[in-house]
């Protein structure tokens, strides 16, 4: 475990929760303002320097062999691993889907619902990584 350095006290305002993270846009380990915390390896946050937004990437990412897809399908295994016993709902435009869903896309497999957008959008993982998906369309 590596411990931060503490950070000298500021009796102005409690400090803005951060943490260092990979940031993609800068392609460097930056400070991030955490967004949503919702497990160590699913918070968003942002970047101090630039202010994109995306999902926790840790800042040896760069580091040691680039193998972005293993690291995903990783993330994916562990995602669904608490939710293996859950009952794959297929995947259609009308469905509706809830955080922790698990469910079975025709192109992109086994995913799980990470995030409910809006009633019309989720953000599902997938093996090969994080897919926008559409929820709630009307029925043709
Ligand atoms: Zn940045």
């Amino acid at each position: 475990m590596i411990t931060r350095p503490t950070i000298a006290r500021t009796v102005t305002r409690a400090p803005a929760k951060e943490l260092l993270a990979f940031c993609k846009k800068c392609k460097v380990p930056r400070s991030h303002l955490i967004v949503t915390l919702k497990s160590e390896k699913s918070s968003r946050v942002q970047c101090k320097i630039c202010g994109g937004e995306h999902r926790f990437v840790s800042p040896d990412f760069p580091k040691g062999p680039a193998r972005p897809k293993q690291k995903k399908e990783a993330f994916w295994e562990e995602l669904l691993k608490p939710l293996t016993a859950k009952i794959k709902i297929p995947y259609t435009l009308s469905g509706r889907y809830r955080g922790n869903d698990v469910i079975e896309h025709p192109t992109f497999g086994v995913g799980i619902v990470t995030q409910v957008l809006s009633r019309e959008k989720v953000l599902v993982v997938f093996k090969e990584g994080e897919k926008l998906l559409a929820s709630g369309r009307p029925t043709l």
